[in-house]
């Protein structure tokens, strides 16, 4: 049996190690490129190619120094190390069949591994919005969540800017799932993919959701770039990462929400005044405080 190139683990303990660096190794090139190809692609594209042109998008009117931006960067390669041992770690578990890990993509039908895709999707929804709250408490916040926050007006790079203990946590949730129900490493795969995807553009700085989303029937229900945008530069309220509903559910989507992102987009693309006062490059750190 053999995942992600990684083949099956030997008996004898030298051995074992030097398979627990490739696997490592292997995982960790992946993961790199997995956050470097979407958080380089926002970053070359909203902060470069399309700046000017959608300067009036600029959730913040200020973008931080390039120190804050090596900052996220360096964070984000410490938690991919993190998530990597992980994964060597459920790797050497789902080859030896200790998890629900299963390798034939129809042995359970097509429609579970749709569903379980879905249903992943869902349970991280809820995972985030709830060790995220969790780490908002003023006893967690310092050694967990803190370095997140640094990030007062966040950049795409920030997706996995977490302190280690944070990267843990975060790093947590597919090993847990894997041994709770069956997942195809194709599921895990494009869950992943869509976590990052999400995660930069929630980072981005920019919203690129259409006019009227925040108030729409469905559109509200979605977390828009705004949304975590505000959890950044306000630090308390909007604690969810896909959907809106846990902070709906549990009185914490900030109330200034919906009008901000109604101001943001509803700025006029030509209105040069404004957008001129948004190409500033600004140090606008502040120093986080835990929720109250
Ligand atoms: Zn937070
Ligand atoms: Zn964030």
């Amino acid at each position: 049996m053999e995942l992600l190139g990684i083949g099956p683990p030997p008996d004898n303990f030298g051995d074992l190690a030097l398979w627990a660096l490739s696997a490592w190794g292997k995982i960790f090139l992946l993961d790199f490129v997995r956050y470097l190809i979407p958080a380089g692609l926002a970053f070359v594209i909203l902060w470069g190619v399309l700046r000017r042109r959608l300067l009036h998008r600029r959730i913040q009117p200020t973008f931080p120094e390039a120190h804050h931006l090596r900052r996220e960067f360096f964070y984000s390669l410490s938690s991919l190390t993190i998530f990597a041992a992980i994964g060597a770690v459920l790797t050497y578990a789902a080859i030896n069949g200790w998890t629900g890990i299963y390798f034939g993509a129809s042995e359970f039908g097509w429609a579970y591994w749709g569903g379980s895709l879905l249903v992943m999707v869902l349970l991280h929804d809820a995972w985030f919005y709830w060790t995220h709250r969790a780490m908002h408490h003023r006893r967690l916040f310092r050694l967990f969540h803190r370095a997140h926050h640094k990030s007062h007006n966040p950049s795409p790079w920030a997706a996995y800017a977490f302190a280690p203990p944070e990267a843990v946590v975060q790093g947590l949730f597919v090993p847990i799932l894997a041994f709770l129900m069956p997942l195809h490493p194709s599921v895990i795969a494009l869950f992943v993919l869509h976590q990052i995807i999400r995660n930069v553009l929630g980072h981005s700085g920019f919203e690129i959701f259409p006019r009227g989303t925040a108030r729409h029937p469905v559109g509200r229900l979605i977390t828009t770039h705004t949304h975590h945008d505000l959890h950044h530069s306000k630090v308390t309220g909007n604690y969810c990462l896909y959907f809106t509903w846990w902070d709906r559910w549990m009185g914490t989507l900030r109330d200034d929400y919906a009008d901000t992102f109604d101001a943001v987009t509803s700025r006029s693309r030509h209105s040069d005044t404004e957008n001129n006062n948004r190409t500033g490059t600004t140090s606008t750190v502040v120093t986080a405080t835990p929720a109250p």
